[in-house]
């Protein structure tokens, strides 16, 4: 079943600088054709600046489309979601410490999301906890008394909290050392299995979504230039960015 699906979707950006009317146009999203299965994972990859994030923003709602078509479970959401179905996707962020209030204990962070969706229970808040791999004891702390790692669990708990189907996760793990990398990367595959999540997940980094991806697609300045099956994007890429991304990839390994 097509859970999301993205048609010929443009969003674009006037550019900083120029003046009035003549000022140029980024186009940071360029025709998208995109779709999501129910309980699949699609990892979007690209260079910096390719417009992951810009296009992650406008299925969300964070950003309004230009043109195209954005359905989610058939519903039309290119003009941003009905209230009563935009709790069903979420989004896990970059930088956890930033996404997170630091005002706030983690616990309550994650009760925020509870609320939203029925009546909170602090046992629901540990049982969240628990299942993202952070012990419940620490719900009284804030998030600059937990490591980078810990926070990010927090972020994915909050998100969970709602029960979406939909989990974006843009670049969720770039900004941790590698072995927190992996700790995270293992707890959304682990979660992904025991809720049937589907996830959009996005990275500039090949060898990331491949441990994760089931499907991948390739962005190139807007465009999706390439997408199939994980295991075909990487063993034989039909597009020469792609080739040449997997090229460096290799360079840097
Ligand atoms: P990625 O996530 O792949 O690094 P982004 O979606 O962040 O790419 O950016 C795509 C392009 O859109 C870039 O050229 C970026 O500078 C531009 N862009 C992104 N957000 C904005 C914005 N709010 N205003 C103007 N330009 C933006
Ligand atoms: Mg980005």
């Amino acid at each position: 079943m097509t859970l999301l699906s993205v048609e010929e979707v443009w969003t674009t950006f006037k550019a900083p600088g120029g003046r009035g009317l003549r000022r140029r146009e980024i186009q940071a999203v360029a025709g998208v054709d995109l779709t999501v299965t129910a309980g699949e994972t699609v990892g979007l990859v690209g260079e910096s600046g390719s417009g992951k994030s810009t296009l992650a923003r406008t299925i969300v709602g964070l950003e309004r489309a230009r043109r195209g078509r954005i359905t989610f479970d058939g519903a039309d959401v290119t003009r941003g979601w009905p209230r009563g179905l935009r709790r069903n996707v979420q989004m896990v962020f970059q930088d956890p410490r930033s996404s997170l209030n630091p005002r706030m204990r983690i616990g309550d962070i994650v009760a925020e999301g509870l609320r939203a969706q029925r009546g909170s229970a602090s046992d629901d808040v540990a049982k969240l906890l628990e299942q993202v791999g952070v012990d419940p004891a620490l719900a009284g702390r804030r998030p600059a008394e937990l490591s980078g790692g810990q926070c990010q669990r927090v972020a994915i708990a909050r998100a969970l909290a709602l029960r979406p189907r939909l989990l974006v996760c843009d670049e969720a793990v770039s900004a941790l050392d590698v072995s927190v990398q992996a700790q995270i990367l293992a707890l959304l595959a682990d979660l992904r299995t025991e809720l049937g999540l589907t996830m959009l997940f996005i990275s500039h980094d090949l060898g990331v979504v491949r441990q994760l991806a089931d499907r991948v697609a390739v962005m190139y300045r807007g465009r999706i230039v390439e997408q199939g099956p994980a295991e075909q994007v990487y063993e034989e890429p039909s597009h020469e960015y792609t080739r040449s991304l997997l090229a460096s990839a290799l360079e840097l390994d």
